[in-house]
């Protein structure tokens, strides 16, 4: 059973959308956004339209993180 963590979202500039952020690193990442269920950058649960933003690649110690994540749809008209 793993530990749930306490993670606090990544907040995006003012003017900016989730899908033109940075990714963060995979590490700290809840599980829902590495389930793909959740938004890698600001954590809100997705429904329809999110963007994939491919695959972050981590590892720690043995264990490998590469996670593939998704963030949320771009706002209309951008
Ligand atoms: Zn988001």
């Amino acid at each position: 059973m793993q530990k749930p963590t306490l993670v606090v979202p990544l907040r995006p500039r003012s003017g900016a959308v989730c899908a033109q952020t940075p990714l963060p690193a995979p590490y700290g990442l809840t599980w829902a956004q590495q389930a793909g269920r959740a938004c890698v950058v600001c954590g809100q649960q997705l429904t329809t339209g999110a963007v994939s933003r491919g695959w972050i690649y981590g590892k720690h110690g043995a264990h490998r993180l590469d996670v593939e994540v998704w963030c949320c749809p771009k706002p209309e008209g951008s």
